[in-house]
């Protein structure tokens, strides 16, 4: 499938138009973001290990029955995805305490939760992603109560299977972001990214942290991290 018009440049993807409308293309850059935007920068080949890594996820993730919007990777920047329209929710889920949990609640990081905290921000720039509950959700008509009951089913399942999946790998799972997008038929499908840009990961053993706060906390070893999480997901 061949690029055509492009339909919208946002933080770390552009997004383009394809001659089928039900898909589009998504080019990862290598640009990041951080603070609302008010931190920006570059990650020399993010780009690469964003895609690379939030396809090879989301197969696994169809393959545990959760639907994706992913459908083809066409090279290591690009990927045919079905166009959907986003659920305007930023969906987090948290395993141990980190970022904002820990900032707002007043606790330190690495307190491992019993089980898994949900919560949801409303995706809205001049707002700046306010946190809200479901039923704030629904009286904003930003989805209905059976779409959100199915997207925090999807967000506690993807849980399951990432969390897994990372620690064979010697990678905690302590936090990530999710983004959920309606197809043109009404099903909701996971979208956006799930990536080193999006997800907390720290080595099991050290508590090394392998992700974008390495960026945003101006830690250094920003590439060395996103390359370390693609050898431990490629062997690359
Ligand atoms: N996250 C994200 N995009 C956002 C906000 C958060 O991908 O706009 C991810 C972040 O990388 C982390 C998780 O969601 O893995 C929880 O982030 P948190 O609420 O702690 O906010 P932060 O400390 O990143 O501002």
């Amino acid at each position: 499938m061949e690029k055509a018009k492009q339909l919208y440049e946002g933080k770390a993807k552009k997004v383009y138009a394809t001659e089928d409308d039900n898909y589009v293309i998504v080019s990862y850059k290598d640009d990041a973001t951080a603070f609302d935007g008010t931190k920006k920068g570059t990650i020399a080949g993010k780009g690469v290990v964003n895609n690379r890594m939030s396809n090879f996820l989301m197969q696994i993730l169809e393959k545990e029955g959760v639907p994706t919007h992913f459908v083809e990777e066409i090279n290591d920047r690009e990927t045919v995805v079905k166009k959907v329209s986003i659920v305007p929710l930023e969906v987090i889920i948290r395993n141990v305490s980190a970022g904002s949990f820990a900032k707002r609640y007043g606790v330190e990081e690495g307190i491992v939760f019993d089980a898994p905290t949900i919560e949801f921000s409303y995706k809205n720039d001049d707002l700046h992603d306010p946190l809200i509950n479901d039923y704030h959700a629904m009286a904003l008509k930003l989805a209905t109560a059976e779409e959100i009951e199915q997207i925090k089913a999807m967000a506690f399942k993807v849980n399951d299977v990432l969390k897994a999946y990372f620690l064979k790998l010697g990678v905690k799972l302590i936090d990530f972001k999710l983004e959920f997008g309606k197809t043109s038929d009404g099903a909701i499908v996971l979208a956006d990214e799930i990536s080193p840009d999006t997800c907390r990961f720290w080595d099991a053993e050290t508590n090394e942290k392998l992700d974008k706060d390495r960026f945003r906390r101006d830690m250094g070893g920003v590439e060395d991290a996103y390359k370390e999480m693609m050898h431990r997901v490629f062997g690359e």
